[in-house]
């Protein structure tokens, strides 16, 4: 095996993507040692009872002390807090990133806090579930994905380096990384992932509303398509207050556009339009084998794993 990309890792918030972070880069053999801080309390216990890093803090500033790699894997809205708490304990040359699942406004937060001397380069794994927590992670989570790293508007060698060490890291964990403007980021998640959630969170709720259905009926015949949605719309609520409260225009954007195309449906099914429903779902299940030919289909793929396991 290679030698460590980065001697010493720091990871702030060590909830489901922080401790699968970790647990990939400990079996690729990406990072030698490995630092935490997390906020919660709990979650600091059961860290130390994982096993799976080297020292547990409350202060993000101990933690990333003498690291090379810190990856912030806090709540987008808590991102700017995060790494101004880290702040002091910087060591000059660290390569500071985060996952967080929007990139405008916490990018600008991220730089504004880390001093000068660091370099920041933003990044987010397409990758998660909809479990949270330190023991909710496992290795293999970033495998055959792609992480986009938004790096800022350097040309310099030094900083272009740290792009370069970045790119290796998550390509040792099993990710495929693509570098992309930070608008347009924010843009394509809004359609492939912010949306979605959206969507599920309102007709999960919608459903347990109807009068006329039973809250019995709702959970009894959920195969038929709503179970997918229970699980989407199950996923940790801060983290998604904040995804939509980040990237609010984008997300707007695109719910604008998806409302007219909603109201077409729905004047198609009203005039008895087959032809152009035949001819739209035809086109949707042409998109979805794409993605299953691409090898992305599984939102969680299931690996046997015991995600107790460090
Ligand atoms: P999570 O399981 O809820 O873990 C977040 C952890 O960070 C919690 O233990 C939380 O403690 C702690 N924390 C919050 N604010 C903090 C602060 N200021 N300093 C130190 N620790 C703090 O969340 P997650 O699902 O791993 O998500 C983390 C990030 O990954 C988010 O930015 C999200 O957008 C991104 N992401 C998530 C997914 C996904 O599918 N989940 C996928 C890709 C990217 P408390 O519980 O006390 O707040």
């Amino acid at each position: 095996m290679a030698g460590p990309t980065f001697g010493k890792m720091a990871v702030i918030g060590c909830g489901l993507i922080g401790s699968s972070v970790i647990r990939a880069a400990r079996a690729s053999g990406a990072v030698g040692a490995v630092a935490v801080a997390d906020a919660s309390e709990s979650a600091r216990k059961l860290i130390v009872e994982l096993g799976y890093a080297d020292s547990v803090h409350a202060d993000p500033a101990e933690a990333v002390k003498d690291a090379d790699l810190v990856v912030l894997c806090v709540p987008v809205m808590a991102m700017g807090e995060a790494a101004a708490a880290a702040a002091p304990g910087l060591k000059p040359g660290a390569i500071v990133t985060d996952v967080g699942s929007v990139k405008g406004a916490p990018a600008e937060a991220l730089a504004a806090a880390v001093p000068q001397s660091c370099f920041v380069v933003p990044g987010h794994p397409i990758a998660g579930t909809e479990q949270s927590g330190p023991d909710a992670g496992f290795a293999e989570l970033f495998q055959n994905r792609w992480v986009i790293l938004t790096p800022q508007a350097r040309t310099d060698a030094p900083y272009l380096e740290a792009v370069d060490r970045l790119t290796e890291f998550w390509t040792r964990l099993g990710s495929n990384v693509e570098l992309m403007d930070v608008a347009h980021h924010d843009l394509v998640l809004a359609v492939t992932s912010h949306l979605p959630h959206l969507i599920a969170y309102t007709i999960v709720g919608a459903a347990a509303d109807l009068e006329g259905v039973t809250r019995g009926e709702v959970m009894k015949y959920s195969a038929g398509g709503f179970r997918d949605f229970t699980r989407i719309a199950a996923s940790d609520p801060t983290m998604w207050r904040d995804v939509f409260l980040a990237n609010k225009d984008a997300v707007l954007e695109i719910l604008g556009r998806f409302t007219e195309d909603l109201q077409a449906m729905s004047r198609a099914i009203r005039w008895g339009e087959g032809d152009k429903l035949h001819e739209h779902f035809s086109r949707t299940r042409d998109i979805r084998r794409g993605i299953i030919a691409a090898g992305q289909e599984s939102a969680e793929p299931n690996f046997g794993r015991d995600h107790r396991q460090p």
